[in-house]
């Protein structure tokens, strides 16, 4: 497929090291409170794009972290463990926060259609690893003690700024200097990969190593959790814009200098949700919430539906109006979806034309919108139900809006309301004794319209309403009362 590489800065296909399969990194939640909307977008978009992959034929190994220790307030070495500061948010301890955040999490993909990766590992469970690889920083001489901390030295590289412009980060840190330089570093943009000479003493988590006790930096654990669980080259490293400086351009220099080779060669990044007043916020306002949105009623797949409306690449911002559209549409694509007979065999010539609009679509850095357009395309399209029942579920394998699962329960719903009505009305005639006669007129009536022999259906209407008998046509059948 052809993907944006933020290392490259331009749309190329992505190159895998094994043909055929994917080895695909997503940079987990920290789980010291709910998921926004918008950290749900980016493993949305991410989700898409791991289906999309398998839609090609690819195998894909989907490798996430839990972050449960060391992502601090600011996404550089300052502020508070985020962590920490849940616990004491909720007078919990780490742990029990972090289980808890992570089951919410997983829940929200659940009811947003986020397949689970195929390996999932808490920060907290790697310590070990982190060491090792620190050591081997340490040995090649890309990291050096200060203070009591252990810092990854930037100078030793060939190339620290891979993801963005020096110029451009530099003007961020200037924006962003409200916070005390570390004087331990050697160079502004060192960072820490073990903390001992913590700020934090009340730092609930920590564990020996050989510079003492202490706590993992926020960065280490993304590049050895798949240096573990993958090998020593990636395919595709993922997650929201944000990550790409500080968190992806450490993540790099720190994997490259420890193997010596390029780790990934494709960095995807999904552009922010925004609120109308510029950030989503877990703090200030209304906390946007998967929830939130099923306690006013929306279905949860009506914001997948919302965001694959949109590019990846673009930010989009988030308002309930937008949402109102969103549901309203995804309602009438179902209602249409359900609409259709399944007859009729497959037409194998339309389902491989959109078989290929599929992966014009979504194989061209991911236009989830066009594929939106292929589904409203087949409704119109000339071809039997069944076909049009096939489209759809290619096209869902990739969207995953559940479509016909959902147009297959009205379906289901409606015909067992018209069951439930035949039962009533049989029972309301049971004890007739005209009625097994009325029910053969009423047969025999429907067999005339379906030959277009109207004549005889007029015919058998006057004829029954002459007995003071009144058929009722619905679209679930005919009824039949007295007078
Ligand atoms: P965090 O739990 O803060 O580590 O973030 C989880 C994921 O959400 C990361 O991939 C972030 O890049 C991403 N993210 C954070 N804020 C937003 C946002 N407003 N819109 C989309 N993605 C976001
Ligand atoms: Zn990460």
């Amino acid at each position: 497929m052809k993907l944006y590489n933020t290392k490259t800065k331009q749309v190329e296909t992505l190159v895998t090291h094994t043909p055929h399969h994917v080895e695909m990194y997503t940079c987990g939640p920290t789980v010291y409170h709910y998921a926004h909307i918008g950290n749900l977008r980016t493993y949305m978009m991410e989700d898409v794009l791991e289906r999309y992959l398998i839609f090609e034929g690819n195998t894909v190994n989907r490798v996430m972290n839990i972050t449960d220790v060391g992502h601090l307030t600011s996404d550089a070495d300052t502020g508070e463990d985020k962590m920490l500061k849940g616990a004491k948010r909720e007078h919990k301890t780490v742990m029990e926060i972090a289980a808890f955040y992570r089951d919410a999490f997983f829940e929200d993909c659940r009811k947003l259609n986020i397949k689970k990766p195929d390996t999932v590992v808490p920060a907290t469970s790697c310590i070990d690893d982190f060491i090792r690889t620190i050591e081997g920083l340490l040995e090649k001489g890309f990291a050096y003690i200060a203070g009591g901390n252990i810092y990854f030295d930037t100078s030793k590289i060939k190339e620290y700024y891979t993801l963005t412009s020096h110029a451009a980060e530099d003007l961020k840190v200037g924006v962003r200097d409200d916070v005390s330089e570390d004087g331990n570093k050697r160079n502004k943009s060192d960072f820490v990969l073990w903390f001992t000479k913590s700020k934090f003493d009340d730092q609930e988590l920590k564990w020996d190593s050989p510079w003492g006790v202490g706590y993992p930096g926020w960065h280490i654990e993304c590049s050895c959790i798949s240096m573990v669980h993958q090998g020593e080259y990636l395919d595709l490293h993922c997650g929201g814009v944000d990550n790409i400086f500080p968190h992806h351009t450490n993540e790099i220099a720190q994997s490259e200098a420890f193997l010596g080779h390029e780790w990934c060669g494709h960095w995807f990044h999904v552009h922010h949700l925004n609120d109308e007043s510029g950030k989503m916020s877990k703090s200030k306002g209304e906390f946007l919430t998967v929830s939130l949105l099923e306690s006013k009623g929306y279905d949860p797949l009506a914001y997948r539906y919302f965001c694959l409306e949109s590019h990846y690449r673009k930010p989009l911002t988030f308002s309930f109006e937008g949402l109102d559209n969103a549901a309203k549409a995804y309602n009438k694509l179902i209602n249409r979806i359900a609409a259709i007979e399944p007859e009729g065999a497959c037409d194998a010539a339309v389902f491989s034309r959109y078989y290929n609009d599929v992966r014009t679509a979504v194989g061209n850095d991911l236009n989830t919108a066009m594929a939106i357009t292929l589904l409203y395309n087949i409704l119109k399209e000339k071809t039997s139900g069944n076909t049009k029942r096939a489209v759809i579920d290619i096209i869902d394998q990739v969207l995953a809006l559940s479509l016909l699962k959902k147009a297959d329960a009205k379906r289901k719903e409606a015909a067992d309301a018209a069951r439930a009505k035949a039962e009533a009305e049989a029972a309301l005639h049971r004890d007739d004794p005209e009625a097994e006669a009325i029910e053969a007129l009423i047969r025999e009536r429907a067999e005339a319209k379906k030959a277009k022999n109207y004549a005889r259906a007029d015919e058998i209407r006057a004829e029954l309403l002459a007995r003071g008998i009144v058929l009722t046509d619905t679209a679930q059948g005919t009824t039949w009362a007295r007078q």
